[in-house]
Order: C-alpha cells, then structure tokens, then sequence
C-alpha cells in the first residue's frame, strides 16, 4: 500500500509497504481522509519531536524511523480482529490516536491517561498512520460515528477533540459568558467552534485579515479584533461593561498575546493555554494574585472523543468550513506541507486521501 513515511527533518517519502494485518483485539480501517497537522510540519520543518529518530525505538511502540505519519484521520471498518464484536464491517469511524502503555488505565472514567510517561500518537511514533491506505488499530482508540458525517469533515474530529477538552478544562460554560481566543489557527477556530456551540459569545484575537474573515465566516466569532490596528483590551471592556471576559483560551504562543488574557480576565476568571510554547514566557504574576486568576494548561484529550462526536451528530458545530483544501497522497508535499508552510493565513486543514474515488467527489 502507499504510505507518506517520515524518515528524518525535510525526508517524508511516499512509498509502497507491506499492508498491515489485523491483530486479535484490532480493527482494520481503511482509511477516507486524513487532515494535516501543525505537528506534523513541525516534525518535518524542526523534527524528530514526536517521531522516534531512526536506530532509537519508541519505548512503547517498539519502532522508530521510518513511520508512517497522519492521525487526524476518518475511514471505514475493513476487517475485525479476533474478539471484536461491537463493531461491524463498514461502520464509519475515527481514531483517537494514542500510543499508550498497556499498564495505564485507559477506561472511560479516566481523566489522566493522556499525561502518562511516553505517551505518544499512532502516525508520529510507530501503529502506522493516517497517510497511508489502512491502519490497524486497537479497539480502544477506534471510535463509531454516524453515517450522517460526510467522511471528510470526520476527519476533523481529531483536532475538534483537542478543542473539547480546552474547553472542558475552564469548567462549567453558562449561555451568553464572554470567552476570549487569542488566534484563529486551526485549534483556535476549532475550539472557538466548540465555544459557540456550548453558547458562549467569542472574541476573537488575531493578527491576520484572512483568519479573522475566515472566523467570522465560519460563525464561530461574535467579534474579531486586530491587535495592530485596535487596542483589543478597550473593545473588550466596552462589550463586557468593565467586567472582563470569563474565560480565556491562548491559542498563539506568543507573549502579547497572554498578556492581553491577564488584562482582559475579569477577577476570578479561567484563562487555558492550548499553545505549545517552545520556550519560557513571562508572567505578571501580581495580576494573577490580585485577580485570582485560574491559570490552566491543557493538551490534546483524555475521553473526549465521545463528546465531540456527539457535538458535530447534533448539528450545533459544522467543520465544512475548515476544509480548505483536498489533495492526493502523491500531492502531500508539494500541495500540502508547502501551502501550510508559505501560505497559512488562507489554509485551515489540508485534507488528503489515497482514494482517487473520493478525491473525484
Ligand atoms: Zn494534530
């Protein structure tokens, strides 16, 4: 089967591999659609991160370079392993793509098992990926979706799922609370979106006109705002009557950005860093102590997937309008990597499949 194959910083491949075969307690998924990822740019632009370097194995999966990459992915049940009995031949589906040691508690109550010591992710560090044409993985990590979700928006379930779990982390959402989103990158939208369907009324933060039209298109923005054009902060206090939103999500990494949340947090608020931070930011830690500021991290998901697929079922959050673009595997670096790479104001998520029948749809 072909498969996009990561081997080292600036080397992914396209390549033909031996198909995988289901293992007992497996489900074969052929694979639909499979969105591109920050991560994955990163891992080829600054990488190996996530993926195992080559001659060094991932203590879990046991592989290291090449992998094959992909796990914002959406595809179809090919086949079952041996004791998989709760899902049937043809179900759609989407991987909620973890590695994790089998000694960790993965069961439905737990809140932690994303946190656990080597975590890592199917399509970064071994369990084949999404850029390839099947995958086999375990039932655990395999979730049913209805078939009322075209395949493609499934495939953003993933990163959706990242922005259901920001979300759970501020707490409890009341109708009409004013949530700030400093930008409108894929997971700012996304969770943004996640905002807008649990009722809050979103602000959104953000450099470029494009991502600002693209937030106001997609409706998951009340207000845009450009930190270099307005003062965001007196627009903020003039929508909220000097209160302050109620919550805050940080979704730039970079240092104005947070110190817009600790001025627009109203006292007592929940400000949630989604942004991965290369390196250390500084904090003005008296606003936090005289506001009694809840300052939380957050990263990917730990029993989330059931909530965001019930979301996008229920029609209150639509991804159609995050895919902006649809590719053939042979296509994922030229028309792929280098759009997001050079062109990422207009790009949201690049979809790419190895199905020349969908790629015609
Ligand atoms: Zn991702």
């Amino acid at each position: 089967m072909k498969a996009a194959r990561f081997y080292d910083r600036n080397d992914i491949r396209i390549e033909d591999i031996p198909a995988p075969k289901v293992a007992p307690g497996e489900v074969l998924v052929k694979v639909a659609w499979c969105g591109i990822c920050g991560t994955d740019l990163h891992e080829y632009l600054d990488g190996p991160i996530f993926c195992p370097q080559h001659g060094h194995p991932h203590p879990i999966s046991g592989e290291d370079s090449p992998v094959t990459m992909g796990h914002e992915f959406s595809g179809v049940v090919k086949e079952l392993g041996e004791g998989v009995t709760d899902l049937e031949v043809g179900d759609h589906v989407v991987v909620e793509p973890y590695i994790i040691d089998d000694a960790v508690d993965v069961g439905p109550d737990s809140k932690t098992y994303h946190l656990s010591k080597n975590m890592n992710f199917i399509g970064l560090a071994g369990r084949g990926g999404g850029l390839s044409e099947v995958v086999s993985v375990k039932r655990r990590w395999v979730h049913k979706i209805s078939k009322n979700i075209p395949l493609d928006e499934a495939a953003l379930i993933e990163p959706l799922t990242v922005g259901v779990h920001a979300v759970e982390r501020a707490g409890e959402i009341h109708e009409g609370d004013y949530a700030l989103v400093t930008g409108a990158g894929p997971i700012g939208l996304l969770t943004s979106a996640v905002l807008k369907a649990k009722g809050a009324k979103v602000i959104i933060s953000e450099l470029s006109p494009l991502r600002r039209q693209k937030a106001l298109d997609s409706g998951v923005a009340d207000y845009t705002f450009s930190p270099a054009e307005t003062d965001v902060l007196a627009e903020i206090q003039k929508l909220t009557n000097d209160r302050g939103v109620d919550i805050a999500f940080e979704c730039t990494s970079v240092q104005p950005a947070l110190d817009l949340i600790l001025d627009a947090i109203k006292p007592t608020g929940k400000v949630v860093v989604v942004s991965i931070w290369g390196k250390p930011a500084s904090l003005d830690v008296q606003k936090l102590v005289l506001k009694e500021i809840d300052l939380r991290g957050t990263i990917a998901y730990v029993n989330n997937h059931p909530e965001s697929i019930a979301l996008v079922e229920s029609g209150k959050l639509d991804l159609k309008p995050f895919i902006t673009g649809k590719i053939a595997l042979e296509d994922l670096i030229d028309k792929g990597f280098d759009t997001l790479i050079n062109h990422n104001e207009t790009a949201v998520k690049i979809l790419v499949t190895t199905d020349p029948e969908l790629l015609a749809q």
